[in-house]
């Protein structure tokens, strides 16, 4: 086996440290500080329907099962964040305090996305941003602070609008579900909008992944989560 060695100081660390910086090895999750409702929501006010509702949960969903080959082939079949609906032009806020890692980056949700890093090795993404945000790279941002407006994913504002969140590991390449990680109460949320009722089953293990808050971690260009033998429901015309 090859073992490189590797000289402290010189140009030899300087392109180690520049290659590093570059590399998409996801952080040892002992690294990544693990969920404690250090969060908050990134809407104010009360949820509603001319407000916000969530909407597609972190996970195993019926929508990412169907694309699971497609759109969310690269993240091991899973909706790697939370949908929350909500009129374009919705106030944003940050989830926690932070730097501002990014705006409009290469982390995709279009058209416009924002990127915050946390403490614990943690960045949250906000994607499908109506307008490019105000908010510039390096610049500290509290929780709650406004960041952005939501925006809609399909860019009409009648469609589809809604806000995705992602919460990451700082090298962009494990996703964790956001529900443990925010301060919320989740059960009332949850009873308007689909949020908690679009889970794809396995009818060998009908009980996994079931609910918002018990849903996998994912690895960018880990294997298939949800390649089940026996899929429930079906997806649409027969095909698996
Ligand atoms: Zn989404």
């Amino acid at each position: 086996m090859f073992k490189p060695t590797f000289r402290a100081g010189g140009l030899g660390a300087l392109l180690l440290g520049g290659a590093l910086a570059h590399s998409a090895a996801p952080l040892p999750l002992s690294a990544v500080a693990p969920p404690s409702r250090q969060f908050g929501l990134p809407f104010a006010g009360v949820p509603g329907p001319d407000t916000w509702l969530l909407g597609q949960g972190y996970g195993n969903t019926t929508g990412s099962y169907r694309q699971r080959r497609s759109t969310y082939g690269n993240l091991q079949g899973i909706h790697a964040g939370l949908d929350f609906s909500a009129p374009c032009g919705t106030p944003v806020r940050a989830i926690g305090d932070g730097r501002v890692a990014e705006v409009d980056g290469t982390h995709g949700s279009p058209p416009h996305n924002v990127v915050i890093d946390h403490a614990g090795n943690l960045s949250s993404l906000y994607g499908h941003l109506r307008v490019r945000s105000s908010v510039r790279v390096g610049q500290q941002v509290r929780r709650g602070q406004v960041i952005g407006e939501s925006g809609d994913s399909q860019f009409t504002c009648v469609s589809a609008p809604h806000l995705h969140l992602e919460l990451r590991d700082r090298s962009h390449q494990r996703f964790f579900n956001p529900v443990p990680y925010i301060a919320a109460d989740w059960d009332t949320l949850a009873l308007a909008g689909g949020f908690g009722r679009g889970y794809e089953y396995d009818l060998d293990q009908p009980r996994r992944w079931q609910t918002p808050d018990t849903q996998p971690g994912a690895l960018r260009g880990g294997p298939l989560l949800n390649e089940f033998r026996r899929p429930w429901p079906p997806a649409p015309g027969g095909a698996r």
